[in-house]
Formats: structure tokens, sequence, C-alpha cells
């Protein structure tokens, strides 16, 4: 598997932190920080601050996403957005399936793989985030999990929208926890996925596929866990609440 046919991508997922003030603020400071950066930035953040991060980076190297989107393109679904309606205010990137909205809001494998297909069509970029629960990596069962929930949220996906979505394989157990998945553990299950990649798309698509680390990656662990061959970057949650931090992660990724 070469890594040098991925173009690194370092998310940040902001959840449900920052007033529009306060993310305009942190973009200001990120920008200088970033802006030589040798891979793709991306913040992810509440609805609401999207405006003022797209005004904010527009013209710098700092991309938008939003942090979930529905399946259908409108209708009686109070207080969800649709994929078409991030599309139309400029938003590129889109996370899908965070461990927090399958946890927290009911989101299953099937509505994952509707919200996927639903973001692809209005010419999103995904990213998509699978990982497994404590239990299960106990059980001994995290690549299967992980291969399980990356079929069902893949099914009906071609391949040629697969070059629109990037995977994150985020254990559930290290993300917000301080608790990291060694490097060695993240390069394992990102090479499962991407060999689960392979068997239902083939090896160029697999090789081409960006699979990012997700779990308490921060300014310390960074460069370890991205110098492994299978990972292509991260999501990353608190640490891309702190511009500094953050752009130490973009760094990391960018050697
Ligand atoms: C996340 O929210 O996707 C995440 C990885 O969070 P944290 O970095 O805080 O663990």
């Amino acid at each position: 598997m070469n890594k040098a046919l991925r173009r690194p991508v370092i998310a940040g997922n902001w959840k449900m932190n920052k007033t529009p003030d306060e993310a305009k603020a942190l973009i200001e400071e990120m920008k200088p920080l970033v802006a030589d950066a040798d891979c793709d930035v991306v913040v992810c953040v509440p609805y609401v601050d999207i405006p003022a991060a797209l005004e904010a980076t527009a013209g710098s190297n700092i991309k938008v996403g939003a942090e979930n989107c529905h399946w259908a393109e409108s209708g009686a679904f109070t207080a969800e957005i649709s994929a078409p309606m991030l599309k139309a205010v400029g938003v590129p990137y889109v996370i899908i399936g965070h461990s927090e909205r399958r946890q927290y809001f009911g989101e299953t494998d099937v509505t994952v793989n509707k919200r996927t297909k639903a973001a692809l069509a209005s010419g999103l970029k995904v990213i998509l985030c699978v990982g497994e629960l404590l239990e299960q990596r106990e059980q001994g069962i995290t690549e299967e999990v992980v291969r399980y929930q990356t079929k069902i949220a893949l099914g009906d996906v071609s391949a040629e929208d697969l070059k629109n979505v990037i995977i994150a394989y985020e254990p559930v157990w290290a993300i917000g926890t301080g608790r990291t998945a060694t490097a060695e553990q993240a390069n394992e299950v990102n090479a499962a996925i991407r060999a689960c990649i392979a068997e239902l798309y083939g090896k160029d698509a697999a090789d081409a596929t960006v699979i990012q680390y997700g779990g308490s990656m921060n300014a310390k662990n960074a460069a370890e866990l991205l110098a492994q061959p299978d990972v292509d970057g991260g999501l990353i949650g608190g640490a891309s609440l702190k511009a500094q931090d953050f752009s130490v992660i973009v760094k990391a990724a960018s050697v």
C-alpha cells in the first residue's frame, strides 16, 4: 500500500462548541499557523457557525465542514439539515456517523448509509466515521465491527462516489477520553478497513482512499500516529479547539 498516493486530511470536529464570533476568532488564529500545510485542512463546525466559518476561511487553505446531514432533500424533519442545504451555502465537507451521533441520537448503520448517499448525491465530501466500543475491542471483534460498519455505510455507493469518501477510524473508547489507540492499533485497524475497501472496490480504489485516525489525537501523539503507513490524517475533537495544538497536528501530517 503506497501512502504517497494519498494526500493526508486533518479535520477538526468542533462538536457543540463555539458561537459564530468565537468561530471567527479561532479560524483567524489558525489561518497563519496552517497556511503552509502540505495536507488538506478542514474544520467541521456547528451549523450556526457555518456562515462565519465560510467568511473567515475565504481565500485560505482551510475548508469548512458540517457535522451531520439528513438523508432527505427536504420535508417534515424538524431541526434537521439536508445535504442540498449544505451544498447551497457552500460547505464542501460533512461528517457522517460520528460515534456521538450513534451513541446519543440513535444513528444506526442504515441511517449512516442513507445520510452518506444523500451527501454524496449533493456533491459533498463525506468523512465517514467507524469504530468499535471498548467491550467490542475486549471481545476481540474490532475488525469485524469496523468491516460491518464500513460495508453497510458504503452500500450502493459507487466507485466514482467513493473518491469523495474519507473514512475516519475512531475507536469509541478513545474519543474525548484522553486514551489514544497506540500507533500500531490505529494502523492495524486502518489497514483492515483498507483491505475491506479493496474487497468492495478493488486495490486501486483502496490505495487511493484516505483513512484517518481519530480519538484523543493531540499535539504530542500526532506525529507517531500520522507516520503509520495506513494512517492518512486525523479527525480531531478537543485539540481542534486550540489553534496552536491543531497547527502542530497539521504540521505533523505535512512531512
Ligand atoms: C472526535 O470528536 O471525532 C474526536 C476524535 O474527539 P477527540 O479528539 O476529542 O477524542
